[in-house]
Parts: structure tokens; C-alpha cells; sequence
């Protein structure tokens, strides 16, 4: 297996039954789905997105808005990626650009592993056969050895940069997607009195080179209610917005909005 044990990060074999089971003992039995739950503290409750989020996400991903997105991450993902190689989504949520990059990735030997803290989201990615192997596990203590990823990949998803490091090959390559400027601006104003635009942060990671650095940007033409409310429901707005601004979301039945992402590509240095 990619992943290992998230207690002792020993190496993971598989037993018979399914389960996974490092040289210490530590076992972690492998779900109807398909995924290993390799969360260090299971405290109850969800963790990380929710499962209405993660059917708004999904819902809206499959009508394609984002697919200009993901088919151009993908392309750059696969002329960096190497035969053999092994391809990390750290934050997969449903496995939407994990599965694009595993489709564009067709070399010899290329294997992909994606985990996410939400269970309800990799349960979809493990159904939609996004990846090689599936966990539910943080981007702050990945299950992964040190340096024994060659492409780590992150849309969207909380950036743990020190993690992103250590499991990362030198030489590797780090890709992350992100919103630019514009993105959704239109929705925003209809949320808020006074709408900002994203405020582009410093592009710089310490310990790596940046390599590629691509605007995307388009306009969404959602034309039902269903596909506005899909797009409010997956973001951070929906738990943010007052009372007033989501009825105002919701009562629409068509938006045009902006998309524009930022795809950054970064090289870890050598030494
Ligand atoms: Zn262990």
C-alpha cells in the first residue's frame, strides 16, 4: 500500500481479510467501500464537510462547471508526472479532479492515492473509482511515509505545507489549485451588502520553486435554481450567510458567475 499506518507510519499490508496491518499491530479494517479510516482520533461527530455539502459539490461538479478546471489540472499534472510514479490528492473531497488526473496520468505504473477528512466524500470517490487507494485521514498528519510521493495535488482543500514537504520526493512537484480574484463574485453579491474580492495571496512556499503559474478564468452560465442553489450549498457562503442573503440565493432561478482559479505549480527543492 501507499498510505501506512498513521501510528507508527510503519508499512501497511493487507491480511486476508482485508484489513490493513502494519509490522506493530495496528489494524484498520477496510470499509464495504473501499476506504481505510486511518483518522488518528475518531471523537465522534463529522468531520470536515458535511454530507449536504458534499451532495451540493458533487451535484454541481457533474453538470461540468468546473471541468474547464479540472481538465486543464489534469493536463499539467500529466506532463509532470513521471511512469512509476506515485500521485497523492491530499483532500480529494469526492474525488472529482483526482479521477480527472488519474485519467490523464495513463503512464506505465502510475498510482494514485486520495484521502479526505470527510468519510461522506471519500466514499464517493472510492464509488466513482478516482484512485488507486482511499483513506479517510487529515492534511495534518498524512498517512504517508517520508518522501514517498512524487506529485502531491490540492483544489481547494486546507494547505498543511509542512506535511506537503515531508512525504514529497525531492525534486517532487507540489500542484495546487485556487481561487483567484474574481471567483464568484457575482454570487457574493448577492450575498453581501459589499461584496470583496479574494485578496491573492503570496504565491511564495518556502523549500519549494514555483514552476507554473495559470489563470483560468471563465463565466458560469447557471440557468435553474437547482444549479444556483448547488453552487451556494457546496461553498463556505452557505454557513456564513444570514437568514435575508440565503432566501435572497435561494429565490433565484439563474446566475451568470465568474469562475477564476489560479493553478500554482511548485517543485520541492532538492535539498
Ligand atoms: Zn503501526
Amino acid at each position: 500500500m501507499i498510505f501506512v499506518c498513521p501510528k507508527c507510519r510503519g508499512k501497511l499490508n493487507i491480511t486476508e481479510g482485508g484489513a490493513a496491518k502494519c509490522a506493530e499491530g495496528h489494524s484498520y479494517d477496510r470499509s464495504r467501500f473501499g476506504y481505510y479510516n486511518l483518522l488518528l482520533s475518531e471523537r465522534g461527530g463529522t468531520h470536515g464537510d458535511n454530507k449536504d455539502m458534499v451532495e451540493a459539490r458533487r451535484k454541481f461538479l457533474s453538470d461540468g462547471y468546473y471541468q474547464p478546471l479540472a481538465s486543464r489540472f489534469a493536463s499539467i499534472a500529466a506532463e509532470l508526472a513521471l511512469p512509476g510514479g506515485v500521485i497523492l490528492d491530499a483532500g480529494s473531497g469526492e474525488g472529482y479532479y483526482t479521477l480527472a488526473v488519474r485519467e490523464a496520468c495513463q503512464k506505465a505504473g502510475v498510482r494514485v492515492a486520495a484521502f479526505d477528512i470527510s468519510k461522506d466524500a471519500v466514499r464517493l470517490a472510492a464509488k466513482r473509482g478516482a484512485a488507486d487507494e482511499y483513506a479517510v485521514a487529515g492534511s495534518y498528519h498524512m498517512p504517508l511515509a517520508d518522501a514517498s510521493v512524487d506529485l502531491v495535488m490540492n483544489t481547494f482543500s486546507p494547505l498543511a505545507k509542512e506535511e506537503v514537504e515531508r512525504v514529497l520526493k525531492p525534486g517532487g512537484i507540489f500542484m495546487m489549485a485556487i481561487p483567484a480574484e474574481e471567483h464568484l463574485f457575482s454570487l457574493k453579491a448577492k450575498i453581501y451588502e459589499v461584496p470583496y474580492k479574494n485578496k491573492p495571496g503570496d504565491t511564495t512556499l518556502d523549500g519549494f520553486t514555483l514552476i507554473g503559474r495559470e489563470e483560468i478564468k471563465y463565466d458560469m452560465k447557471l440557468d435553474t435554481s437547482d444549479g444556483v442553489r448547488s453552487l451556494f450549498m457546496m461553498t463556505p457562503y452557505a454557513y456564513r450567510t444570514n437568514a435575508e442573503g440565503r432566501a435572497r440565493v435561494l429565490s433565484m432561478d439563474s446566475l451568470v458567475c465568474e469562475a477564476h482559479f489560479l493553478v500554482l505549480t511548485y517543485r520541492k527543492d532538492l535539498a
